[in-house]
Formats: C-alpha cells, sequence, structure tokens
C-alpha cells in the first residue's frame, strides 16, 4: 500500500497519511523533544493472522519515554493495544507490518523547553522490509561516537533526538564499509549497536551489557534472554569490555526491525569461527518461530489482528 493513502491514528481520530500534517515548527521536529516505538507484525499465510508482538511491552516502555519529556500519554495500555489492532485492520495488511507508535511536543513556538508543552500521539503503521539483507552474519566496528549517557540524553528512553547518536555511528559504518557500529559507553565499555542490543556468547553462556550501560532495555533483548535460559543457557547482564568483542565465540544484535542478526566480523577480526555462530542461529531460530505463532508456549506473546473479525467469531 502506498504510504500517504494508508490509514493511520492522529489527532484522536482515524485518517490518511496524507492528512495527517505535522507543523514546520514544531518542538518535536525543532528540538526532537519526542519519543517512539517500533512494534512488529508477522503474517502467517496458513493461519491468514497477523500476529503482534509484545504490544503491551512496547506501550508500557513508551510510557517510561513520554515521563522522562513530561508528556502524557492518551490512552491507557488496553486502548492502545486495542487502536493498534484497529489500526492494522483498517488497512487490511496481509504481509509483515513494522508499526511506529510516536509521541511528541506539537507546540510551534520558539524555546526550548518541556513543561508547559501540549503534545500529540499518532500511530503509523507500513509493511516491514528486512533491516538487513544479509544472512552470514553482519561486519561491525567499534564506533568512534560514544553512546549518549543518561547524565546527557537518557538512552533507556526511546526519544527521537537521541537518533541523532545513532544515525552518526551508523553512518560512520556504513561509509566504512561496514553494517553496523557498536557504541562505547562514556567510560569505555560496550554499550549497544544503532539500533540493536548486543549479545556474546563465550563457553556457552550469554552476556549482555546490564541495564546501567547507556542501553536501551530492549524487548528483543528479553525475549532472546528467556528463550536462551529455557535452553538451558546461562545469561548474564554485565559490564563488557571491547577486547572480549574480538575473543567471543561469537557475537550477535537483537532489534524489534533487525531481529536476531549474528556478527561475523569486528574491526576487521573474525568473530569464533565467522559467519552466524550455532548459538545465534539456534536462538533466531526459535525466535523467528515464536514470532509467527508456531511456538505454543510462546504464543502468549502475540496478539492477533484478525481473530476477533471474523464471521462467527464470539
Ligand atoms: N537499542 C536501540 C538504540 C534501538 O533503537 C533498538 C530498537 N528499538 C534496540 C536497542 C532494540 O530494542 P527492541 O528489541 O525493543 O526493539
Amino acid at each position: 500500500m502506498e504510504l500517504y493513502a494508508s490509514t493511520v491514528w492522529a489527532n484522536g481520530g482515524f485518517r490518511s497519511y496524507a492528512d495527517a500534517r505535522v507543523g514546520l515548527m514544531t518542538h518535536g521536529l525543532q528540538y526532537g523533544t519526542g519519543c517512539f516505538e517500533g512494534i512488529r507484525g508477522f503474517w502467517n499465510a496458513e493461519e491468514r493472522e497477523l500476529y503482534l508482538l509484545h504490544l503491551r511491552e512496547h506501550f508500557e516502555r513508551m510510557r517510561l519515554s513520554t515521563n522522562v519529556l513530561m508528556m502524557k500519554l492518551p490512552h491507557d495500555t488496553d486502548e492502545l493495544v486495542r487502536l493498534t489492532i484497529e489500526l492494522c485492520a483498517r488497512n487490511g495488511f496481509e504481509e509483515n507490518v513494522y508499526i511506529r507508535p510516536v509521541a511528541y511536543k506539537a507546540g510551534e513556538d520558539v524555546g526550548v523547553r518541556l513543561a508547559g508543552v501540549p503534545d500529540a500521539f499518532a500511530i503509523v503503521a507500513v509493511p516491514y522490509r528486512r533491516y538487513y539483507e544479509i544472512d552470514d552474519g553482519i561486519k561491525a566496528c567499534v564506533s568512534s561516537w560514544r553512546r549518549t549517557d543518561d547524565t546527557s540524553i537518557p538512552a533507556r528512553a526511546k526519544i527521537t533526538g537521541n537518533y541523532v547518536n545513532s544515525a552518526l555511528a551508523k553512518s560512520e559504518a556504513q561509509l566504512n564499509g561496514f553494517d553496523e557500529a557498536i557504541m562505547l559507553s562514556h567510560d569505555g565499555h560496550v554499550s549497544e549497536g544503532s539500533a540493536d542490543n548486543l549479545f556474546l556468547v563465550r563457553d556457552k553462556m550469554l552476556h549482555t551489557p546490564d541495564a546501567s550501560q547507556n542501553v536501551l532495555e530492549g524487548i528483543t533483548r528479553n525475549t532472546i534472554a528467556t528463550i536462551a535460559r529455557a535452553e538451558g543457557l546461562e545469561v548474564r547482564e554485565r559490564t563488557i569490555d571491547r577486547s572480549e568483542l574480538y575473543g567471543a565465540d561469537e557475537v550477535f544484535v537483537t532489534g524489534t526491525a533487525a531481529g536476531v542478526i549474528g556478527i561475523a566480523s569486528i574491526d576487521h577480526r573474525t568473530v569464533g569461527a565467522g559467519g552466524v555462530g550455532p548459538v545465534t542461529r539456534k536462538l533466531g531460530e526459535i525466535y523467528n518461530e515464536a514470532c509467527f505463532g508456531r511456538v505454543p508456549s510462546y504464543k502468549k506473546w502475540l496478539t492477533p489482528t484478525y481473530a476477533d473479525r471474523r464471521v462467527g467469531a464470539a
């Protein structure tokens, strides 16, 4: 579907993307004072169902982000879930989708601040396009850009303005021939990728930077930790040094858009045996199956879009 013809939720109603305009002087655009989520829907063709993954968790994280920015989501989580389902159904998606709720400071006056500026909320949904077109492991580098610290712009909140940090790192990496950037925190410890969290595998144990390393507390990160533990792997959240990346058996990143992506090399050094390692591959496969509703014990993570709308449904 063409973006401008799609249906969005904006300014308290469903309307076409083309009719949902944002003024040039809007604070969210001028000052980066907004926050957002990235949610995915997985189209299961056999069941003709669009499964929305971890909807509630995304809106709960958005509540944290809005609170940091002195904004209020205009609906409770139940209502946000209902609106998202309705939005997907109205667009009639029969393919994988990417859903972008956004809350932003909507004032159009001059003067950077948070308090007392009105906010606005919207949800847009678009067909999902693969984030990395690479199946045999990506090439990563450690960025010269450091992750923003909690004392400047909290990475824990998914703040639009903070994506300048990610954009600087990602473009530097890509222009230097890499696929992704790994950012260090101010004090030089491993933080995260431009739009994903990082795990390393060493001696069949998973290690990931703890929540105080200026990371977004990723929902996929939690999901992978849950799957890994269920598979009998120990998962440790701790401070990780840069040089540990070079000695790991496997390194992978996780994110809603990216999924589970193996890293084949970091800073021109082969990671483990190169390519995508067995632990990464296994966890990625289970994650993928779960997203499409094919793992009964993980179906609780999914909200069906069409189940209650079919003729004859209760
Ligand atoms: N870190 C950053 C900076 C991100 O933008 C994302 C993507 N939302 C992630 C980590 C991964 O988070 P999640 O698994 O919740 O998508």
